[in-house]
């Protein structure tokens, strides 16, 4: 006979708990650093501070009282990089690498101050700056944490070239992404990665920009891309000869890695973790943030849900990539 009290034998049975709620996170203490601008060339200090709960990350210019939300809507420019803000008020540039970090070190408020225009690159990466939040601490506050679930299929596709960037509802948030670069030191690239905020800092946040030497130059004699050196990219040979970084890659797929960093730090400034399934191919900060206008421009296509500790359940886009994998 089965026992009322759950007993089987020696072993208990206990019912499936329901999973903790989580909360809002920040920054323990206020923690500076300083670094290059990659197109601006110029020394920038930045600091980042705590933020109360609900405020999100918000940019502030060193000696002005503006500030500009880290909102998809409040970027206007992406052509080289995410910038946040408009002329004549403050600008921010390069912000993605920091917003990848954000999301990988799970803060949900936090403001980060600068005396220029630019986000610093540090090593090209988001890890320094995960780093740097490891050594303020986080804390967490009293506040539940909120994502943005995918309801329905959302896709983008811009220009020529079969870029293609699609948001698709399903457990956790995972994406499969493709890159295909006429140079054989790229080719093509196909990575297929759970996202939750512990497996991007593992497999992700290292992952450094790269460019092509013909492209730096030409940037170069436009003024931009000051601050690039082989301190903080990967740079690719004009001659075909492979890199031109001596300590070579970091990942054998460091190319394809960087994009999908890329790509968390813009989706991130939807102003809370996604949750869904993203397939993104030849796709730039351009597609990431058409996306989040199209997927916040149809009330049907997503909705607020209060995370909880299960909310990073394995996608199953994870499974079927490994069944493809073996062959099955
Ligand atoms: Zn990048």
């Amino acid at each position: 006979m089965a026992s009322p009290f759950g007993v089987l034998g020696n072993v208990f049975v206990s019912r499936p708990s329901k999973p903790r709620p989580l909360a809002q996170r920040t920054l323990k203490s206020a923690i500076s650093c300083t670094g290059t601008g990659l197109h601006s060339g110029r020394k920038v200090a930045m600091t980042l501070r705590p933020a109360a709960p609900n405020h999100g990350i918000v940019f502030h210019r060193r000696g002005s009282d503006t500030a500009v939300k880290a909102d998809f809507r409040n970027v206007t420019d992406t052509r080289l990089c995410s910038l946040l803000g408009t002329a004549p008020g403050p600008r921010f540039g390069t912000v993605e690498h920091l917003m990848a970090a954000f999301y990988g070190a799970r803060i949900d408020n936090a403001i980060v101050e600068l005396d220029g225009d630019e986000v610093p690159v540090m090593d090209g990466s988001a890890a320094p700056f995960m780093f740097l939040i490891d050594c303020a601490g986080t804390i967490e506050q009293a506040a539940a944490r909120r994502a943005i679930e995918v309801l329905k299929p959302i896709r983008v596709t811009e220009g020529q070239d079969g870029a293609a960037l699609e948001l698709r509802p399903g457990a956790g948030f995972a994406a499969t992404f493709d890159i295909d670069f006429p140079t054989p030191t790229i080719g093509r690239q196909s990575l297929t990665i759970d996202l939750n905020p512990d497996a991007f800092r593992q497999d992700i946040a290292r992952a450094r920009t790269f460019g092509f030497e013909q492209e730096v130059a030409a940037l170069r004699a436009a003024g931009l891309a000051r601050g690039g050196s082989l301190d903080n990219a990967v740079v690719i040979a004009a001659d075909g000869s492979g890199l031109l970084n001596p300590e070579g890659l970091r990942f054998d797929d460091e190319f394809v890695r960087h994009k999908v960093l890329d790509l968390v730090g813009d989706l991130y400034l939807a102003g809370a973790p996604i949750l869904g399934a993203v397939s993104a191919r030849r796709t730039g900060h351009r597609h990431n943030n058409a996306a989040l206008h199209a997927l916040f421009a149809d009330k049907a296509a997503w909705r607020w849900v209060d995370m909880t500790e299960a909310s990073y359940a394995p996608s199953p886009v994870l499974a079927t990539a490994k069944r493809a994998e073996a062959g099955e």
